[in-house]
């Protein structure tokens, strides 16, 4: 076609390493070069006169045909496909992907196309791979992301297990410790009750066989005064033993957590009764204990046992810590919510330096120790009122007198 150029245009063509093809405006292909033939797959100039065509895969003829009218139409050079996909026909009908741009021209007043095409195979295949590199990518780390979320929550799961065997571990040894604790004060509680029995014990029992002993020598019916005398001895310290020994009882129980209160609804004055009768057999010479006014109307809704026990135990303690001749006034006081018992004494009072343990178990003032005792009352009065609802606390001066006072709801609501 180019007659006198042809060798130029030969050199140049062969030299393109992109598939040059020239159609002429019926879509005859009127020139290719050596690189067109081989990436279609034909010999040399073998697709000289044969429509383009050949080149496309079938199903894109028609389409081809009309953006091909509408190419001839405007003749601006351009880019095949518009950012689509375009393939081409080998000539074993195999197709490959190419990329082709679309260059117009006029030769001797007739419309040529200029295709430069290349072959997008390599590149495609490239992509198609990084895009399937990256789905793997992205599912493995999906995978990864779910591994790892799963092990936090494990993790998590544990982590709380954890948190819950520690809590119970920590229940268990509080536990093993308060029983080791309770074991411990027990052994010490027994331990304190044998010395005690050794110590407090022997004066009263002494004093229990002497009075036994002098009981059988007088036989004669007017030595019944001596008789009475002694079998007052015998029983008072028969009482002094059995408080001891109650006292003991109410402590293992406690510190057991045996103890059990019975709620009843009692008079006031039915125990004030019996206190005070019992408290009579206990006082020294020309001591008195001054009974209460008003009371006669008073109840309360209260363990009556433990009451009975609180009030003998201060009015037990005022008379012992108290000289003879002494009075000891006991004072009870009842709002709408509240009961009060004082017991008021003008006896030997508490140091001011031992004041702040004598509720502790076993404590005794250093002025009483000359006197029979254990320093229990106390501690086992202040645990049940407090039980109870109720309150004790003190006023003392040394040598001058002591007034214990017990506030207690009149009504217990445990
Ligand atoms: P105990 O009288 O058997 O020693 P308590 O627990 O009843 O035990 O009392 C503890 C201590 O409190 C007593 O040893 C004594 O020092 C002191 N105490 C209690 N009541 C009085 C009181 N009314 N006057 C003086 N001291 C008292």
């Amino acid at each position: 076609m180019f007659n006198k150029e042809q060798d130029v245009f030969n050199v140049l063509l062969g030299s393109v390493s992109e598939g040059v093809i020239v159609v002429d405006a019926l879509q005859n292909i009127t020139e290719t070069n050596a690189s067109t033939d081989k990436m279609f797959g034909y010999d040399r100039r073998e697709l000289i006169g044969q429509h383009l065509n050949v080149l496309i895969p079938n199903n894109y003829h028609p389409t081809h045909a009309a953006h091909f009218t509408g190419f001839m139409k405007d003749q601006e050079r351009r880019q095949m496909g518009h950012g689509r996909d375009i393939f081409g026909k080998r000539k074993d009908g195999s197709t490959f992907p190419v990329e082709a741009g679309l260059n117009p021209f006029q030769l001797d007043g007739k419309n040529f196309v200029m295709a430069l095409v290349i072959d997008i195979s390599v590149r495609k295949e490239q992509e198609r791979k990084i895009t399937e590199l990256n789905a793997e990518l992205e599912l493995k780390i999906e995978k990864r992301t779910k591994e790892l979320n799963d092990s936090v929550l494990q993790l998590k799961s544990l982590n709380k297990e954890l948190h819950k065997e520690n809590k119970r571990r920590i229940e268990a040894e509080n536990k093993t410790k308060k029983a080791l604790q309770r074991e411990i004060e027990l052994n010490e509680l027994k331990t304190k009750f044998l010395s005690l029995v050794s110590h407090e014990f022997k004066t009263p029992l002494s004093g229990i066989l002497t009075s036994a002993m002098l009981l059988g020598k007088y036989q004669l019916s007017e030595q019944q005064e001596r008789r009475d005398k002694h079998i007052k001895t015998i029983t008072e310290k028969v009482h002094y033993l059995n408080n001891i020994l109650n006292d003991f009882l109410s402590l293992e129980k406690l510190e057991l957590g045996k103890v059990g209160y019975k709620l009843s609804n009692f008079k006031i004055s039915k125990i004030v009764n019996e206190v005070v009768y019992n408290a009579n057999m206990l006082l020294k010479e020309g001591q008195q204990i001054k009974y209460p006014e008003h009371i006669d109307d008073l109840s309360l809704t209260q363990d009556e046992k433990i009451m009975e026990l609180a009030l003998s135990n201060l009015i037990h303690n005022a008379i012992k810590y108290s000289p003879d001749h002494s009075i000891i006034n006991l004072e009870i006081k009842q709002n709408s919510t509240q009961t009060t018992f004082k017991v008021i004494d003008n006896g030997m009072g508490i140091p001011e330096n031992d004041q702040k343990n004598i509720f502790n178990r076993y404590f005794r003032a250093e002025n009483a120790l000359l006197t029979h005792g254990t320093g229990i009352g106390l501690n086992i009065v202040q645990t049940h009122l407090e039980n109870l609802g109720g309150h004790i606390s003190f006023e003392s001066e040394e040598n001058k007198g002591s007034t214990f006072t017990i506030t207690i709801p009149n009504q217990f609501n445990p």
